[in-house]
């Protein structure tokens, strides 16, 4: 460990704080240390292991496509790519997808869709795209434009302009903004999830929706962290009983490998046309093979068990000692703990639970299929560091 710890200080660029924990190998929701300590993980690699470490349907399903083909580039026809994209489109009822390699990717080619969108509608200056405070949407430079929060803008200027923020769940602040800008969209997160895993207003998405709707705006769902079962439904957006003109995705989607979508509706559906937007490795065959296993796994009975899990934790830690409050939604969970947030993840390490952090929140992102047994165990793991520390 020491060894890797100086090589990683060495040669990797400073952008990460790592935990100091190395994980080597896994089963599940189990995953183990160089000194094959054990961990019950409750990151799944940020919202992205959905079903836990080394699944044997997602290994199946990567190792065949890689045993036909591993890469094929989109100059050719490729199965699992236009299959995935077939299951996305009937799931949602939406109509095309783009693949891309991460969520800031997905966002990159919808704010293009978007822009592409009003100005063949409504002409050249309509490129405004409403944000709200508190998101995250990214780190390239559009996408960290995007994200309403002033601590990522500090550097890096000058950035894309054409990005104005709302308050979110106040859709007085998003009509003041489309009245004095040119929007062709508004970007949100159902549950802003860097931002300390808040979840919107019923009423204001709701509100959104049907402003956006009746001023022919394009609203755009990131469900980069909620989406893929995490929040209790294949996509948080049908909790909300809305249906926006684009959905992005990544994270839970490729179960471990890098893919990104942008699943668009009818309204932009053909908006981006032959040569507007690519990617090298975008709907790569091993990464769609392996999201494809994910997506047809989705089902009623996996979210039941989702919902199940998020009500247990709830009940755990709504009012439990060391505990102000809990928030989120399904299995993306923040707690506001009374000590610190760093002591509380820390201490939770030492016990063998990992945890992750948003903002000064403890969030879990469990894996959607981790057996009530382990979750039980490091809920009271968690429930005994928050009371004690
Ligand atoms: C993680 C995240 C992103 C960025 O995804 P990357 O794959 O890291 O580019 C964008 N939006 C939301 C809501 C996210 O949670």
């Amino acid at each position: 460990m020491t060894d890797i710890k100086s090589k990683d200080k060495l040669y990797i660029a400073n952008t990460y704080s790592r935990l100091p924990v190395e994980i080597a190998r896994g089963k599940g929701s189990l995953v183990y240390d160089t000194d094959g300590r054990r961990y019950i993980d409750l990151g799944s690699g940020i919202a992205v292991n959905t079903f836990g470490v080394c699944d044997e349907e997602w290994i199946k399903a990567v190792t065949e496509q890689l045993n036909a083909v591993q890469h094929t580039s989109n100059l050719f026809y490729s199965e699992p790519c236009a299959t995935l994209a077939e299951i996305l489109c009937k799931r949602t009822g939406m109509k095309k997808v783009f693949f891309a390699n991460s969520g800031a990717e997905a966002n990159e080619c919808a704010i293009k869709a978007a822009r592409k969108y009003g100005e063949e509608k409504k002409g050249k200056d309509c490129y405004t795209i409403v944000t709200l405070y508190n998101s995250f949407h990214g780190r390239t430079l559009a996408t960290l434009a995007a994200t309403g929060q002033d601590v990522f803008h500090e550097r890096f200027r000058p950035f894309p302009s054409g990005f104005v923020y709302a308050d979110a769940n106040d859709i007085e602040s998003v009509k003041k903004l489309c009245s004095e800008n040119k929007v062709c969209a508004v970007m949100f997160e159902p549950v802003q999830g860097e931002g300390g895993v808040m979840p919107l207003d019923v009423y204001f998405v709701k509100e959104l929706y049907a402003y956006c709707k009746e001023k022919d705006i394009l609203l755009i769902a990131d469900e980069v962290q909620t989406g893929n079962g995490r929040c209790g439904k294949l996509y948080d957006y049908m909790n909300y009983g809305i249906a926006p003109d684009i959905v992005t995705t990544a994270k839970g989607l490729g179960g471990g490998l890098p893919i990104g979508a942008c699943i668009m509706g009818e309204k932009c559906a053909d908006t981006l046309t032959y040569g507007d937007h690519g990617s090298t490795f975008g709907g790569n065959p091993a990464a769609a093979a392996g999201a494809l296993s994910i997506i047809n796994r989705i089902d009623e009975k996996l979210l039941k068990g989702v919902i199940e899990k998020s009500e247990y934790i709830f009940g755990e830690l709504s009012s439990a000692d060391g505990i102000v409050s809990v928030s989120g939604r399904g299995l993306m969970i923040g707690i506001k703990t009374e000590k610190p947030v760093k002591d509380v993840q820390s201490e939770c390490i030492k016990r063998g639970v990992l945890c992750l952090t948003a903002k000064d929140k403890l969030r879990l992102l469990p894996a959607l299929n981790i057996p009530f047994g382990l979750l039980k165990e490091a809920v009271s793991v968690i429930k005994r560091v928050c009371a004690e520390l």
